[in-house]
């Protein structure tokens, strides 16, 4: 498996394996750990969480399996984000869901962190959305105390445009080293909002969250989203590829602003397919006639 240095000595692997859906996959503290390892395996190194995902519940069951395993810890590269505050029976006194950037609430959910994935370092940690009371004075202090007593080794972005990265990085000493968005053929936005300019101008490698649009790239719902699933049919006919993941993950790993996706599959087989992707080669055209469906217009 590839692997993408996003900092001098810090490197991810060119496919993220996301955590969000982790209860879904309602896996034993054992089986987790089998197909953490089983996830390693395929040279998928780095795991993407978040502080709420699960409603705060997916962080401490990948720390239960993780703890089952001394060394195991060295082999991965964990992810995780903080930021939002959802409205949750852990929070009863919260009304409303809200975003916090604030010193206490970045450095005190870093110190959750910490203790629900059973470690001592996140590797990255995103700011998980944009906030309008964002305040980026106080979250270079909370980076800064982060980064100097080890517990994040790197920062990063989720969810920014490029006025809110360009603006967080001028407060910053290190550079951010990512921007995770949503990108799939059913999510062109990164395409329309400047945020590919900003991605190949700063010479970052996004992560693309929901490449397969969440599953929806399998079960087309209007006829927009059917010709991008007929579109992407006929590329995999022509490269000799049975599944439309590999498609969408080969469409993807194209472009040149080297997209790393943040696959949210429970499948030990769907997810050595996204691996066995990284040796497909698909023409201009090809990636053109998905990008032209996914408009719904021909090129100007
Ligand atoms: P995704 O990979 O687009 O979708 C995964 C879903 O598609 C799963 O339910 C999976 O089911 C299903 N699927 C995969 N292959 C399939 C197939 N061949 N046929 C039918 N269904 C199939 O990604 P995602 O889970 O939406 O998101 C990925 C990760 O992105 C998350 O885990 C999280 O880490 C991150 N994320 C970040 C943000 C953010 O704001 N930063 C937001 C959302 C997500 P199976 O498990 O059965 O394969």
């Amino acid at each position: 498996m590839e692997k993408i240095a996003l900092a001098p000595h810090f490197e991810v692997s060119r496919i993220i394996h996301g955590q969000w859906r982790l209860l879904d996959w309602q896996l034993t503290d054992s089986e987790l750990l089998r197909f953490i390892e089983q996830v390693v395996e395929l040279g998928i190194t780095t795991f993407d969480h978040a502080d709420i995902y699960g409603d705060y519940e997916c962080e401490p069951a990948f720390g239960k399996a993780l703890k089952q395993k001394s060394g195991i810890r060295e082999d991965i590269q964990i992810i995780t984000k903080c930021g939002i505050k959802l409205i949750s029976d852990k929070y009863p006194e919260r009304k409303v869901k809200t975003y916090d950037y604030s010193y206490e609430h970045i450095v005190s959910s870093v110190e959750n962190s910490l203790v629900n994935l059973h470690t001592d370092y996140i590797d990255l940690l995103l700011l998980h959305r944009p906030s309008p009371l964002f305040d980026p004075d106080e979250v270079a202090r909370a980076f800064g105390d982060l980064k100097q007593s080890g517990k994040v080794r790197f920062f990063g972005v989720s969810n920014f445009n490029p006025q809110q990265y360009e603006v967080l990085q001028s407060y910053l000493d290190d550079k951010l080293v990512t921007n995770q968005v949503e990108i799939s053929p059913l999510n062109l936005s990164a395409f329309e909002d400047g945020n590919i300019e900003s991605f190949l101008k700063r010479r970052i490698n996004p992560m693309a969250w929901s490449p397969l649009a969440g599953g929806k790239i399998f079960k087309p719902a209007n006829n927009r989203e059917l010709a991008v699933n007929q579109a992407i049919s006929n590329v995999a006919e022509e490269m000799g590829l049975r599944s439309v993941d590999q498609v969408v993950y080969s469409w993807l790993l194209k472009h040149p602003a080297g997209i790393l996706p943040v696959v949210g599959s429970g499948k030990i087989e769907r997810l050595q397919k996204a691996a066995q992707a990284l040796s497909f080669i698909m023409t201009d055209e090809q990636w053109y006639r998905i990008f032209i469906a996914a408009k719904g217009d021909e090129l100007p």
